[in-house]
Parts: C-alpha cells; structure tokens; sequence
C-alpha cells in the first residue's frame, strides 16, 4: 500500500530546504513554533516534516518517501511514534486532558526509530491549564522528541511557552504562487484571483472559500438524492435545478457520492468516505439501492462529467442520470 507522501507547498520550499538541512546536522531544537497567517500551510509544513521524520527512506530532498512502513502507519493516523493535538471541534480550546497524552508520549520510548514528533495546532487553542501542562514538556525536553507548535496568533500563547520555543515565521506565498497553486485546484480558474484578494493572498483560507459554495453545491446534491429517494420529488424538476446551478460540479459532487455510496453498501462500519460529515445521510440511501446499480449510476455519472465538458446537451444528461437513480429507487419500493 502507497499513500502520496505529505510535501511542502511551492512557496515553501525555502524554509523547507532550511530545516531539513538542520534535521540533517542534527541541529533542530527541541521545539519549533511555526507561524504565520491563517491559510498559508503551517500546519501542513508541521506534518509534512513530521512524516519525514518518521520516514525510513526519505527523498533526497528530504519528503518522505511514501511508501515504507513508516510512512504507511503515518499516512493511516497510527504511527506510536507521532502525536496529533488539536482541538476536539474547531474553533473550541485544546483542553489540559488531552495535553496529558502528550506529557505521557513524551515519557515513552520510540517504537520505530529514535525520533517521535508530536503536533499542536492551532497552540493558541491551548487553554490556560493546557498551555501550563504543555510547558512541562517544554521544560523537560528529551532529545528524541521534537514538538511542533503551529499558530497564526503567537503573541496569544503563554510568553513561558513562546520563549522556549525557537520561532520559525513561515512565508507567505507570492500572487504569482499563489495563482498559479489555486488555479489548479478550484471549478473555475478565472475565479482564483477573486478568492486570494477575499482571503488577502492565503492560498488555503482561497481554496476553502471556494469550496464553502462547492459546498452548497454538495448540499444540493444530496438533498435531492434524499428527495428522490422519498418520492418527495420529480425527476425532471431535480434535473432542472441541477442544471441551473451547473452541470459540471454537480455531476462531479454526484460521482462523489456514489464513490461514498459504493463504499457504505460495500464495507457499512469501516468504509473511510470522500464526504465522511454526510455518513449518516448516505447510509440510509446505500442500503437503498443495490451495489450493481450504484456501478452503473456512477459509469453513467463520469460519462456524463465527460459529455457536459464536451457541449453536450447538459440537461439531457442531467434528466436521463436523474430518471435512472429514480428508477432503481422506484424498483426497490415495489
Ligand atoms: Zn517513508
């Protein structure tokens, strides 16, 4: 098994070559606080070089490799030797029971190697019996361990914690970059300098802005798989509203629902899906429609993805998907 092993983004390569230069002279503290605007990649760099750390055969610019046993324990959340903390819902604090793990992690032996790597993100999230519990380990470092601390507000942190950290400002990504990173990943590539002026040049804050309407979309899209499957709605009158609101990305969120679907019906419990927030909305509708049909729909769904890029009718498309998913739903209720 293979997972793409975690890089630095492009306007991080810089500060990426600098660490990984000082990991390699062995001369990386103890602690590092990563910090920098929201939505520039701090906390992706943190676990970027913490897989790298973990790495048994690292590249030679000093990424991970993606494939060893390291790697492959990092990439499905299990590695003993890496510890993530973060708050339980986002925007809530990191709370002093969970800053226990870490205290404990750092009095444990490597299981893999000699270096183990424990996150915290945001560390302003840490509340106040938190942030006193972590400067233990801050305190009483071990030479093995390197703690990483992401923030976008250091000057939130305790100064005790800030002082016995080494400070690493990440930069920020040039227009250019940042253009060139966003185009690549959002619907509509025209949109991308719109959503960088929006979230003042932070790639990811850009990239997550775009997928809030992509969200919308989402929603749509399983909202009407609801509808259709109670009978609560036309086919023709799903098909429309799709329409309306853009073939292209709907068929793509309809495809992605189907992979999820796909999964539910094949492995119910332990299925990891594309859209893991909407489980409980697509497992009533999995067991709903048999897994030879969720195939066809799904061949049908990229085919159609294929023929709206390339002008054909977008409607058509859309009504001939929606009247085949209200089909199979329509045989089950017979
Ligand atoms: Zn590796």
């Amino acid at each position: 098994m293979s997972d793409e092993p975690l890089k630095p983004y492009p306007w991080q390569a810089a500060i990426w070559h600098e660490l990984v230069r000082r990991h390699r002279a062995d001369r990386l503290p103890h602690a590092l606080l990563l910090t920098g605007p929201q939505g520039i990649g701090k906390r992706s760099l943190a676990a970027a070089l913490a897989q790298a750390l973990l790495c048994e055969q690292p590249e030679e610019e000093g990424t991970a490799c993606g494939r060893c046993r390291g790697c492959t324990l990092y990439a499905a959340g299990s590695h003993p030797d890496f510890l993530m903390l973060e708050p339980l819902e986002e925007g809530k604090s990191i709370t002093v029971d969970r800053v226990r793990g870490v205290v404990a992690f750092q009095g444990l032996k490597g299981q893999y190697g000699n270096r183990r790597v424990a996150i915290v993100s945001p560390a302003d999230r840490l509340n106040v019996n938190a942030a006193n519990a972590l400067l233990k380990t801050l305190e009483e470092p071990t030479a093995d361990m390197l703690l990483l601390l992401c923030s976008s507000r250091p000057s939130a942190l305790l100064p005790t914690i800030r002082s016995r950290c080494q400070q690493v400002p990440l930069p920020p990504a040039t227009p250019e970059q940042a253009g060139e990173w966003l185009q690549n990943r959002v619907e509509e590539p025209g949109a991308a300098a719109d959503l960088l002026a929006m979230s003042g040049g932070a790639p990811l804050a850009a990239l997550e802005l775009a997928s809030g309407e992509q969200l919308m979309v989402r929603e749509s899209v399983i909202e009407a798989l609801q509808a259709l499957s109670e009978q609560r709605e036309l086919p023709l009158a799903v098909a429309e509203q799709w329409f309306k609101g853009g073939a292209e990305p709907v068929l793509r969120w309809l495809s992605s629902c189907l992979t999820d679907l796909i999964r539910l019906r094949s492995a119910p419990h332990s299925a990891r899906l594309s859209n893991p927030d909407l489980r409980g909305r697509l497992q009533p509708l999995a067991e709903q429609v048999d897994l030879g049909a969720l195939y066809r729909l799904l061949d049908r769904t990229q085919q159609g993805v294929r023929q709206v890029q390339h002008q054909v009718n977008a409607q058509l498309v859309l009504e001939e998907i929606v009247i085949t998913w209200a089909r199979y739903f329509r045989a089950l209720c017979r």
